[in-house]
């Protein structure tokens, strides 16, 4: 009676203890199972990371699409300094396409043919039929006083789904900028530009800095809206300014830029730049 009421306790223990074993067994399949699953999940949706230091795997590339608009063209020539704002975008997208075409890392697209002008709608349509990852819209600035100089770029606003990797982009071409020997304007070079009714049917233009928070919903450029990837215009340098053309509006100031922002390319994409 007795050997047989041990043989039972010893049964149950065995079985909590097989009960226990599959248990654990159990949990860790379910752990290495939802484990694979984010990774295809992250494969699939080419997901890796929101914003942060780690380089974001959008798309399938490389090679990565990368969308240039040289800003104006045709009859609109931006505007009037010590160089045309149509000049420099050109000699600034022909030396940035030029950079990424000899990169087998990225495939450029031009939004707009040099010489010609292009709408707003039809620049982001360019990108977007070309399945562009990355957008960089081409601007140089210009102010009557003669007095302000520097780099600054404008993201996406918040109300864009591509809004962290914009900024994210935005401010790596603020860094490289900076180490080009640009000023930053604003508080890092990156702002965020709105246009708000001003209640008479027109617009006013309102510049924010990057710590702006978001309530309104008004509109950014319309190449920001209208492109369905991140997206950034960026006014590479004051047409205004003695120091800023000689330094980013030149022709060799153009190439500098150029090579500045094909460098912030490769970080936001994570690949090494080619020499040269
Ligand atoms: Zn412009």
């Amino acid at each position: 009676m007795r050997a047989k009421r041990r043989r039972r306790r010893r049964l149950v223990r065995m079985a909590a203890l097989a009960v226990c074993v599959l248990a654990v067994v159990a949990a860790c399949g379910w752990v290495v199972k939802s484990g694979i699953s984010m990774v295809v999940d992250a494969i699939e949706t080419g997901n890796f990371s929101t914003i942060g230091n780690a380089p974001f795997k959008q798309g399938n590339g490389p090679p990565y699409v990368v969308a240039v608009d040289a800003g104006h063209g045709g009859q609109d020539l931006g505007a009037e300094g010590i160089y045309t704002e149509v000049n420099v975008t050109e000699a600034t997208a022909n030396a940035l396409i030029s950079l990424l075409e000899q990169d087998a890392n990225y495939t450029a697209v031009r939004c707009r043919k040099s010489g010609e002008g292009m709408s707003v709608a039809g620049r982001a349509e360019a990108a977007n039929k070309a399945g562009a990852e990355l957008f960089l819209s081409i601007h140089a600035n210009y102010d009557e006083t003669g007095t302000a100089s520097g780099f600054e770029c404008f993201p996406q606003t918040a109300a864009s789904e591509t809004h962290e990797q914009s900024l994210r982009f935005a401010r790596l071409l603020a860094a490289h900028m900076q180490a080009a020997g640009a000023s930053l304007r604003g508080e890092a070079g990156v702002r965020y530009a709105f246009y708000e009714d001003d209640g008479s049917g027109g617009y006013t233009k309102v510049i924010q800095e990057e710590s702006y928070e978001f309530d309104t919903n008004a509109q950014t450029f319309g190449v920001l809206e209208k492109t369905q990837c991140p997206a950034v215009l960026a006014e590479q340098c004051f047409l205004s300014s003695e120091a800023d053309a000689a330094a980013f509006a030149s022709d060799e100031g153009c190439k500098t830029v150029a090579r500045t922002y094909y460098e912030a390319i490769c970080e936001y994409f994570g690949t090494t730049p080619i020499t040269g």
